[in-house]
């Protein structure tokens, strides 16, 4: 392959630049030409494609968000509109195609693949929602973005002795709440993935409460349900002051920890290597550390799963 394009889709997450910067020096050193596509399938489909060089990526590895801008586009769910991206990368005379997204994205990848169209999928969301990895990019940087909002909340809490909800994005999954729980001791942790016994919620925060407690934190996941809906249920049940706060698309930007630039750095420039090996239709990532590749129709067919371990820990040590 001589010629490659490279497009983000779906919700941005940190640590997308520099997965871009990866795929665009890794094609060049390879003496690879490297397309990028703007506002991802919208772009696609209306031929938004500009030929990238080095300096096209240079001062943005430390950037949240993405480049390339981001969108989401009904019409690439359809046929047509596939049929419709692949003329663009041919009259560009792209060969092969890098999907940086969610697995919304990846099915798009997908189906270019099935038409005969080389697609690999890299998984950029802080959801950290997509199997056959451990982490996606952009997971890091949101879960340490909610750590520092808790850290602040939690200075009100104890000097008003209040409890506190807190609502956390993560979509259908519950890895954003369940890492930020663990990390900032909260008292109880709602996800999706579990039952949430709510007897036990309000037994916690009682007990700590007795125990002269002076404030209380409680993650909900937003795939739960609403914060301030579950905040009025609380203070029905205990009579605590209760406050909630949905943390909202903070989470969603900033720059880049160290750990997501990396892993972008990785898993771009592993995508390159599948499509110069002639792979196709497979998403990269990591598992126990090392780069990994999956088929994505396998990959989209399992379910997200959390960590039992790591579940059950979160209550050992908020008892
Ligand atoms: P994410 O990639 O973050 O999961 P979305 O689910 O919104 O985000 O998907 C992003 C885009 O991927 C959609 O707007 C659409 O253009 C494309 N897409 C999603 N599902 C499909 C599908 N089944 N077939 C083709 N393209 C799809």
């Amino acid at each position: 392959m001589k010629r490659l394009g490279v497009l983000t889709s779906g919700g941005d997450a940190p640590g997308m630049n520099a997965a871009i910067r990866a795929v665009v020096r890794k094609c060049i050193y390879h003496d690879v030409e490297i397309y990028g596509i703007k506002n991802g399938y919208q772009g696609l489909i209306e031929g938004n494609i500009e030929k990238m060089d080095v300096g096209s990526v240079g001062d943005i590895i430390q950037r949240g968000g993405t480049m390339l801008y981001s969108a989401r586009c009904e019409e690439f769910k359809t046929e047509a509109g596939q049929l419709k991206g692949i003329e663009q990368l041919k009259k560009f005379g792209i060969e092969g195609l890098i999907v940086i997204g969610g697995d919304g994205s990846f099915q798009g990848a997908q189906k270019l693949t099935e038409k005969g169209y080389p697609c690999i999928g890299v998984p950029g969301t802080i959801d950290n929602d997509i199997p056959g990895t451990d982490f996606t990019i952009g997971f890091d940087t949101a879960l340490n973005t909610i750590i520092e909002a808790i850290d602040k909340i939690r200075d009100t809490a104890t000097s008003h002795e209040r409890t506190y909800i807190i609502e956390v994005m993560g979509r259908n999954a519950g890895d954003l709440a369940l890492w930020a729980g663990l990390a900032d001791g909260a008292e109880s942790i709602l996800i999706p993935e579990k039952q949430d016994d709510f007897n036990e919620v309000i037994t916690r925060l009682k007990r700590g409460h007795e125990r002269g407690k002076k404030h209380s934190i409680i993650i909900l996941a937003e795939g739960v349900g609403s914060g301030f809906e579950y905040g009025d249920r609380i203070h029905e049940a205990t009579n605590l002051e209760t406050r909630v706060t949905v943390l909202g698309h903070i989470q969603r930007g900033g720059s880049p920890t160290a750990n997501d630039r990396v892993l972008a750095s990785r898993l771009g420039a592993k995508a390159v290597d599948l499509l110069l090996e002639g792979k196709a239709g497979r998403m990269v990532g990591i598992q126990k550390n090392k780069l990994v590749d999956h088929d994505i129709i396998e990959m989209l067919a399992l379910s997200h799963s959390i960590d039992e371990d790591m579940y059950q820990l979160s209550k050992e040590l908020s008892i």
